[in-house]
């Protein structure tokens, strides 16, 4: 095998332009499926294997989950599918079914922009009815387990004869499931002109020697990354579920003691939403992707600077190159999935000498990537919990103290208000402390001072909910005491929706509120949400446009209604933090600068 070692090193600062995916050649519309799912920039497997696949070259590559992979050899397939072709093209062979329908999903969701396109999953245990049935009608793209592709080549209905691609995803785990004898049975059968993609996490010799016998030529990928991280900067995890996310970003808000900070998503949507939810939890965030004009980008960076701004939401294209020495912290809020992005990540802080604090979000299926990151660095990332209710509370009470210290200083507005509160002690008979304690009722508002002991159950109550949901499928909330009624809407499963997105969509942009919501059940390629019967023209002339995963919902009430359970996606949104302080109180507008570090 002919190995050209090809190593991926990208942009440290501004100063080399980061290649974007227009650049790899991909057709437009596989290009406007990724910009619709919010990928800015390709990870390094993506930026190495793409061109390569797109010239026609077979590929070794060398990659784990996680770091992007299945768009790296889905994308270059979807540029080059030919949709006038009946008997299939491309074969993914996956080690599970697991593996097999998520790539499935993604195949569905970057041929969004393909009409027509079909994707099959093929997997051991599912009746052959729907397969045979589907593969009678035609499909484009089959991704299967080795073990019941092999039956349906036995058994004559599995057409390879026009196969153009084909793809090994995830080899060792197929080697390591007793699949070798399949996989290489699989390849022989196989035209000898096809393309074919090899990506495994590790190369034993077995996969060399497969590689050798039915690969040509192929170009082996294996992406070296910067691992040079900075001394003064410490660096932490956190374990986290997708929905404890936002309600651990604002403890650690409350406790940490920063001053300028950067929190990374992974797509450019998300950078909005967030920035959104801080703020409207009364912190100065302000969102950069790509996406932002560079002037607006100038203008945002400038006020982080200046500390008119203490949090900025960014995807890793918007912050290269950025140089702000009050970074005190980073936040990844979504892990990266390449390791050198982690790097260059966390290179925004520790910076003039200064000491920095990374702090990397990693959700139980992220385990791996924690490894990888760990493993490029060679530096272990040291565990962090939850701040607790205790010490959110502790730091509560240090601004209180922090807020009146400072209103004592500004003497000559205290020396204004001493005898209007003199006369009112005089005339009411009331001790000084329990005046100043009013007062400190009026500035704090509704929002109490302090978080209580049921705040921590509920947290972990709302943890244990979640997974429950996900395992259990439907949620049964609390229903809106309004009459309800289905609608349908034309996102489902293949759109990778979630219900937190449909929720968002339809309250910005129809109005509604969080209890005109009731079940959300998620099929494959639509959804149906009970929302209240009565829903006005005006709504419906609201949301006539609204994209939800990129697609047009299309909303449209809906004959059958929800099914009563199953096993599929369906569930909740995000509540938000309930407990996370309102800062509109007059103490917490103050403590914005107490907050920050007193050096
Ligand atoms: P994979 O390794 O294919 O399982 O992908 C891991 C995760 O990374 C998935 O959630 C993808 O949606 C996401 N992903 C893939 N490519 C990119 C990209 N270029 N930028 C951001 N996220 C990506």
């Amino acid at each position: 095998m002919t190995s050209t070692d090809s190593s991926v090193s990208r942009a440290e600062d501004s100063a080399q332009p980061q290649t974007t995916f227009a650049d790899l050649g991909l057709s437009d519309a596989v290009l406007k499926a990724v910009r619709d799912v919010g990928y800015e920039t390709p990870s390094a497997i993506q930026e190495a294997t793409i061109p390569t696949l797109l010239e026609g070259r077979d590929v070794v590559g060398l990659a784990q989950t996680g770091t992007g992979k299945t768009a790296a050899f889905a994308l270059p397939i979807l540029s080059r599918l030919d949709k006038s072709q009946k008997a299939p093209q491309a074969l993914v062979l996956s080690p599970t079914r697991e593996l097999a329908l998520q790539v499935c999903e993604s195949f569905e969701q970057y041929a969004s922009h393909l009409a027509g396109v079909h994707v099959l999953p093929v997997y051991g245990g599912q009746a052959y009815g729907v397969q045979l049935s589907a593969l009678r009608r035609g499909v484009h793209v089959v991704v299967g387990t080795p073990g019941r592709i092999m039956d349906h080549i036995a058994k004559g209905t599995l057409d390879l004869s026009e196969l153009k691609y084909l793809v090994l995803d995830e080899a060792d785990e197929m080697l390591k499931m007793g699949f070798a004898e399949d996989v290489e049975t699989i390849l022989a059968e196989t035209p000898d002109e096809k393309q074919v993609a090899l990506f495994s996490a590790t190369m034993p010799a077995q996969i060399r020697r497969i590689s050798k016998k039915y690969l040509s030529d192929p170009e082996e990928i294996t992406v070296k990354s910067k691992t040079t991280t900075s001394a003064n900067t410490t660096q932490r995890y956190l374990m986290v579920s997708y929905p404890q996310k936002v309600d651990a970003l604002t403890r650690i808000l409350e406790v940490e003691n920063f001053d300028g900070m950067i929190v990374f998503v992974r797509t450019k949507n998300e950078t909005e939403t967030l920035a959104e939810k801080l703020r409207a939890r009364g912190y100065s965030a302000a969102a950069i992707s790509g996406d932002v004009a560079q002037a607006q980008r100038e203008r945002t960076v400038g006020q982080l600077k200046s500390g008119k701004l203490d949090i900025l939401v960014a995807t890793d294209v918007a912050a290269r190159g950025l140089d702000v020495d009050r970074i005190s912290h980073v936040v990844n809020f979504d892990i990266p999935i390449d390791t050198e992005s982690y790097v260059h990540r966390i290179g925004r802080t520790g910076r003039a000498g200064r000491s920095g604090s990374a702090i990397s979000f990693v959700t139980p299926r992220e385990r791996r990537l924690l490894g990888a990151i760990e493993k490029a660095t060679r530096q272990p990332l040291e565990q962090m919990q939850l701040p607790s209710v205790d010490e959110v509370n502790v730091t509560r009470l240090t601004r209180f103290d922090d807020a009146i210290t400072s209103a004592l200083e500004q003497t000559t507005r205290i020396d204004a208000f001493r005898d209007i509160i003199g006369h009112y002690v005089k005339h009411h008979d009331v001790p000084e402390t329990d005046v100043a304690a009013a007062l400190a009722v009026v500035a704090q508002g509704e929002t109490p001072l302090l978080l209580s002991p049921q705040d921590e159950v509920k947290l972990a109550r709302d943890d244990r909910k979640t997974k429950q949901r996900n395992a259990d499928g439907p949620e049964r909330r609390k229903r809106s005491s309004k009459p309800m009624a289905p609608y349908r809407i034309e996102v489902g499963r293949r759109q990778r929706v979630d219900p937190r997105q449909i929720v968002g969509a339809l309250a910005n942009e129809g109005g509604l509120s969080r209890e005109d919501f009731g079940a959300i059940d998620i099929r494959l390629d639509f959804s149906v949400v009970e929302l209240p019967a009565d829903l006005s023209h005006d709504f419906f002339s609201r949301v006539a446009s609204t994209r939800v995963s990129g697609v047009q919902i299309d909303i449209k009430p809906d004959k059958f209604g929800p099914r009563k359970r199953d096993s599929g996606r369906s569930g909740s949104f995000d509540r938000g933090n309930k407990r996370g302080p309102k800062r509109e109180g007059s103490w917490n507008k103050d403590d914005r600068k107490a907050r920050k570090p007193r050096h």
